[in-house]
């Protein structure tokens, strides 16, 4: 065999998340490039949240609608505040989780350097203080707020580690910092605090009742124009190719398995996603399962009955828009 002259394209971009990697990773963002990363939650796609151009980029990488706003990244809740008006709800919110998987929207600060393709023209603004030691080192060194969604083509399956970022964007991106797994391996839950009482707009890796235990009373419902332009709100997303069919209390001939607390026979076909029964264990697992699940080039994906509690509610959210009609 004729040894290879060049590696594969697809190592080009990827560097370790170590201090060098890290830097190199702050400087493309600063000249305006797309760098993805490791965040708690999954890889997000960043670029410099106060260019347009940059901003820009993210969109035409993941083919993401531009009516769609995109959450900054920021160090700390001080930079926070220079971005966006906190209310007593959002403080202490953002004192209770932050930093960590938490995405809260807020009026946009008079003096924001968030540009308005960012924000996707709102006079709101999501703001995040990531707690992935590499996503704060990378937030850090740039200087700059950094927008960032999911590191996936628009409407597929979240990514948890650089072979999934690579798998979507190979040749979109300038550099995937690779720092291993993501340890929650779902999107942040994402709150209003506008006008009103704050408003649960997307669930996510904080439960509702931690939320909801850290404000002293219960989360509103989204308003119906948010219902609809929320959060990969779009009905059909995070979607593998193959079909789920959710709430399989058995595993039928010629069907893949995502199970839970071993409701399936075991196979090569099947992934538990835990099997003790552990939410937390299963979010963790969520995308990278269906992923895997979706490569072995099934038709249908078994999925079992997932309780509806704790971080139950963000995972039967993201399978449910897995399984819903493609556009
Ligand atoms: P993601 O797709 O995970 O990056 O999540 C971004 C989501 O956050 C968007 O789809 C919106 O639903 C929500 N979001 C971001 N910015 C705003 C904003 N300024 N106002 C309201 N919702 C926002
Ligand atoms: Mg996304």
């Amino acid at each position: 065999m004729k040894p290879l002259l060049e590696p594969p394209a697809r190592t080009l971009v990827r560097r370790a998340a170590d201090p060098k990697g890290i830097a190199e990773a702050a400087e493309i963002l600063t000249k305006g490039g797309l760098v993805a990363f490791p965040t708690e939650t999954v890889y997000g796609l960043g670029a410099d949240a106060t260019s347009e151009a940059a901003v820009g980029r993210i969109f035409a990488a993941k083919g993401r609608p531009d009516v769609n706003p995109l959450i900054a990244h920021v160090p700390s809740l001080d930079v926070a505040r220079a971005q966006g008006e906190f209310s007593r709800d959002a403080s202490r919110l953002a004192e209770a989780f932050w930093p960590g998987p938490l995405t809260l929207v807020v009026p946009v600060a008079r003096g924001t350097s968030v540009c308005a393709r960012a924000r996707a023209g709102r006079d709101t603004i999501a703001l995040r203080v990531p707690a992935h030691p590499v996503a704060v080192a990378l937030v850090t060194a740039a200087g700059l707020p950094i927008a960032a969604p999911s590191a996936n083509r628009s409407g597929r399956v979240s990514p948890v580690t650089a072979a999934h970022v690579l798998d979507d964007l190979d040749g979109r991106v300038d550099l995937v910092l690779d720092g291993g797994r993501c340890p929650e391996g779902l999107e942040s839950t994402i709150v209003a605090c506008l006008d009103g009482p704050p408003r649960l707009l997307r669930s996510g890796a904080v439960s509702r009742a931690a939320i909801e235990a850290a404000l002293g009373f219960a989360l509103a419902e989204p308003t119906v124009a948010e219902h609809i332009l929320a959060p990969g709100m779009l009905a059909s997303h995070y979607a593998p190719r193959a079909h789920l069919h959710l709430g399989a209390t058995e595993l039928r001939d010629g069907e893949a398995g995502l199970d839970f607390g071993g409701t399936f026979p075991e196979g090569t076909h099947v992934r538990d996603l835990s099997p003790a029964r552990d939410l937390e264990e299963a979010a963790r697992n969520l995308f990278l399962y269906l992923r895997e699940l979706d490569a072995l080039g099934y038709e249908v994906i078994a999925v079992a009955p997932i309780p509806r509690e704790g971080l139950g509610e963000a995972i039967n959210d993201r399978l449910a828009r897995a399984a819903a009609p493609r556009p």
